[in-house]
C-alpha cells in the first residue's frame, strides 16, 4: 500500500482532491517511514460471527444477502486485517485499536446503491438477528474509526455506492448531500461549478470525513459556522425495524415531512411542524440516514488569520477570561484554536525521539529549546484566529482584539509575513476560510504506529474551568507517562478541549497507559461536573455512565427509544451506551479492564422474532 499512489476523488469517492495530492503523498511518506509492523496481519481468531448466530447459520445468511443485493456488494471479512492510514482506511474495524484489534471487528461489509437497498438489509438483519453498524466514510478516527462496536457486525459501508450531491443551492446557500460525501468532494464541487469566490462551507481539520457522519457525530469546523449539527437541516432516516405492513420505515424530517417531499424549504427551515425528532438520530443507534441537508456559508467579502503566542502555562485562565466576552460578542468570530506549545512541534510530523528518547513527558525545557528553533519561537499557548468581512471592518475587529490580548504580559502577535507557505499557520488559515487541508494529520507521527484518541470534555468559557481541565490531564499524563497536548476549540458559550493522546498501535503496554488516562481522566471531569461531548467506542459506556443525573434517567429514556424503534437490537447495538433489550444486563459495558468487548452473550430468541 505504500508505494500505491492515493487514489484521487476522480478515482474513488473518499479520495483526495487532486490539489492536494502532494500533501497526501507527503503525509503517507512520513507515516510509512514511521510503522513497523506490516499493513496487513492474519486474523487469529479467523471470521468474527457475531453472538446469537452460528457459523453456519451467519454464512448461509451471507449467502442470502448476496443473492439479494449482488454478490459483488457483499464481502467477508474472513482472512486478515488490512491497516492503512487516513487517506486509506480500512471500513472493517479501527486501524488505531485501543483494545485488542480483533475485538471492534466486522464480519462482513456490505454496499448499498439506494435506499431500497438499505431497507433489503434492515429486513435481512431482522430475519436473522445479526447486528448491522452504519458508517459513512468511517474516517472517525480517534473516535473508533469505523470499527463497529459488537464484535461481527456487518458493517453498511454507506458511502461507497451513495455519495451524490444531491443539490447544492447557490441562492439559499444549502446542500443536500448522500452519506459518503466528503468534504473534499463538496468543495470539489463547488470550485467545479465555478462558487468558490461566493460559497464556503465549514470543514473540521482534515477534509475526508463525510459531511454526514461527521455532522451526526457533532464534529466541528472553523468558520464562524463551526457547530455542524446546528447548522444541519433535515434527515431522511430509515428505521431499524419492520412495521406489520412487513416494510421497513423511512422518513423524512422538518419540512421534508411535507407530503410533497417539503423539497422546497427542506434545507432552509430545520424544524417543520411538532416534534424535533432529529436530535434523537445524532450519536445514537436509532436509524439510519441517507440525506442529510447541510447550511453553507455566503463569502463574508474577505478574510484575515491572525496568530498570538503567549508565553507561560498559567496564562490560560486570564487569557480565556479575555476570550469569553470576545467571542459571545463574535468579535472572535469563528472556532478558533488555542494550542498547548508542544503541538507546534509535534504538527511538524517529525518523530519525536527527533527531539527527545527520554522516558515520561516531555521536559519543558526541551520543548522550549525546541521551539526556540521555529518561526512561532518559545511559547506556552498559540492562538490561531481569523477575522471576516471587508478590510475597514476587520481591522476594528483585530484592534479590539489585540488591545485585549496584549493585556497578558509577552503576548506576541505573529507577523503572518514572516511565516513560510508551508507553516501550519496557513493551514489554519485554508480551514477557517472554507478550504479543507490535509496537514493536521501529521502529528500522529510523533510516535511509530502512530494512532491518536481523544479526551474531549465541554466546559463554559471560563479561566477556572480551563486551568481545572488542564491541570487534571496534566496530572493523569505525567502518571502514565505521556506527552500532554491541548487545544480549547471556542465555541460561542462552551469549548470543545481536545487533547489527542498520541500512542504506538502496536505497543501494548503504551495503549495501557493511553486507556488508563483516558478513564481517570473522565472520571476526574466528571467528578468537577464536565463531561465529554464525543469518545472512542471502548468509551462510551463509561462516558453515558456520567450522565447519570436522577438515578440514569436519560439512559433509560434512551432505551425506551431503542426498544420502540429497534425491538430486535439489530442497529450499531453499544453505540453511545444504548444496549438494546437481547444485549442488556448481559455485561457487555466497557469499564476498563475487560479482557473480552461481548460480555455474557445475547439473549436467547423465544418464540418468534418480529418478522
Ligand atoms: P466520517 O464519515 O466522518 O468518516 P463515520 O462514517 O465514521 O464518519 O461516522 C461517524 C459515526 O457516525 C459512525 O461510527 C456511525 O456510528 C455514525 N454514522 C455515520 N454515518 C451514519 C449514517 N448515515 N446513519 C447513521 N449513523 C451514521
Amino acid at each position: 500500500m505504500h508505494k500505491m499512489r492515493t487514489p484521487t476523488l476522480a478515482e474513488a469517492h473518499s479520495g483526495i482532491p487532486e490539489r492536494l495530492l502532494h500533501k497526501a503523498t507527503d503525509a503517507k511518506g512520513l507515516i510509512y517511514d514511521g510503522k513497523t509492523v506490516q499493513d496487513d496481519i492474519p486474523l487469529e481468531r479467523g471470521l468474527p460471527v457475531p453472538q446469537g448466530i452460528s457459523k453456519s447459520a451467519f454464512l448461509a445468511a451471507i449467502d442470502e444477502l448476496r443473492t439479494l443485493l449482488g454478490k459483488e456488494h457483499v464481502q467477508l471479512n474472513d482472512t486478515q486485517i488490512s491497516n492503512g492510514w487516513y487517506m486509506e482506511h480500512p471500513n472493517t474495524h479501527d486501524m488505531m485499536p485501543l483494545l485488542d484489534s480483533e475485538e471492534f471487528i466486522a464480519s462482513a461489509v456490505v454496499y448499498p446503491g439506494s435506499v431500497d437497498d438499505v431497507k433489503i438489509i434492515v429486513k435481512w438483519a431482522n430475519k436473522n438477528l445479526i447486528p448491522l453498524f452504519p458508517i459513512s466514510i468511517g474516517r472517525n478516527l480517534g473516535y473508533g474509526g469505523s470499527a463497529p462496536r459488537v464484535r461481527g457486525s456487518v458493517t453498511i459501508d454507506l458511502g461507497r455506492r451513495m455519495n451524490r450531491i444531491l443539490n447544492i443551492n447557490a441562492d439559499d446557500f444549502t446542500c443536500l448531500v448522500e452519506p459518503g460525501v466528503t468534504f473534499y468532494a463538496l468543495h470539489e464541487e463547488i470550485v467545479r461549478r465555478g462558487l468558490e469566490d461566493k460559497i464556503w462551507i465549514d470543514t473540521p481539520d482534515l477534509g475526508g470525513g463525510s459531511v454526514v457522519g461527521n455532522t451526526l457525530d457533532r464534529g466541528v469546523g472553523y468558520t464562524p459556522y463551526g457547530d455542524h449539527w446546528a447548522c444541519h437541516s433535515g434527515l431522511e432516516v430509515v428505521l431499524p425495524s419492520v412495521g406489520d405492513d412487513n416494510e421497513v420505515p423511512v422518513f423524512r424530517t422538518g419540512m421534508g415531512a411535507l407530503g410533497v417531499g417539503g423539497e422546497n424549504t427542506w434545507q432552509c427551515f430545520p424544524y417543520g411542524f411538532g416534534p424535533f425528532s432529529d436530535g434523537i438520530f445524532s450519536q445514537s443507534n436509532f436509524g439510519i440516514v441517507t440525506k442529510m441537508g447541510m447550511t453553507l456559508m455566503p463569502n463574508p467579502g474577505g478574510h484575515e488569520s491572525f496568530m498570538y503566542t503567549f508565553q507561560n502555562e498559567s496564562d490560560l485562565a486570564p487569557l480565556i477570561e479575555i476570550i469569553r466576552p470576545l467571542r459571545i460578542s463574535n468579535i472572535l468570530e469563528n472556532v478558533a484554536q488555542l494550542r498547548h506549545g508542544l503541538q507546534t512541534l509535534s504538527v511538524k510530523g517529525q518523530p519525536r525521539t527527533k527531539y527527545y528518547s527520554g522516558k515520561g513527558p516531555m521536559p519543558p525545557d526541551i520543548v522550549s529549546k525546541h521551539l526556540r528553533e521555529t518561526k512561532t519561537g518559545d511559547c506556552a499557548w498559540v492562538y490561531y484566529g481569523m477575522s471576516y468581512g471587508p478590510q475597514h471592518i476587520r481591522a476594528h475587529k483585530l484592534a479590539l482584539i489585540d488591545s485585549e490580548f496584549q493585556k497578558i504580559p509577552g503576548c506576541k502577535k505573529i507577523d503572518p509575513a514572516t511565516l513560510p507557505a508551508d507553516e501550519y499557520f496557513w493551514s489554519r488559515d485554508k480551514i477557517a476560510s472554507g478550504t479543507p487541508d490535509m496537514e493536521e494529520l501529521k502529528w500522529v507521527n510523533w510516535m511509530p504506529n502512530g494512532a491518536h484518541i481523544a479526551f474531549s470534555p465541554v466546559s463554559p468559557i471560563r479561566g477556572p474551568d480551563a486551568e481545572r481541565l488542564f491541570a487534571l490531564a496534566r496530572k493523569r499524563h505525567e502518571e502514565q507517562g505521556l506527552d500532554v497536548m491541548p487545544a480549547f476549540c471556542v465555541g460561542l458559550r462552551e469549548m470543545h478541549l481536545i487533547i489527542e493522546i498520541v500512542y504506538d498501535a502496536t505497543d501494548a503496554d503504551m495503549r495501557k497507559r493511553a486507556e488508563r488516562c483516558l478513564r481517570d481522566m473522565i472520571d476526574d471531569a466528571a467528578a468537577f461536573g464536565y463531561g465529554e461531548y464525543r469518545t472512542h467506542l471502548a468509551l462510551m459506556d463509561q462516558v453515558a455512565g456520567t450522565y447519570n443525573w436522577n438515578d440514569n434517567a436519560l439512559m433509560k429514556f434512551n432505551n425506551k427509544i431503542k426498544d420502540a424503534l429497534d425491538p430486535n437490537g439489530i442497529l450499531a447495538p453499544g453505540r453511545c451506551g444504548i444496549w438494546p433489550k437481547r444485549y442488556r444486563n448481559r455485561g457487555w459495558e466497557l469499564k476498563g479492564g475487560e479482557t473480552s468487548s461481548e460480555g455474557d452473550g445475547v439473549a436467547p430468541v423465544v418464540g418468534e422474532t418480529k418478522i
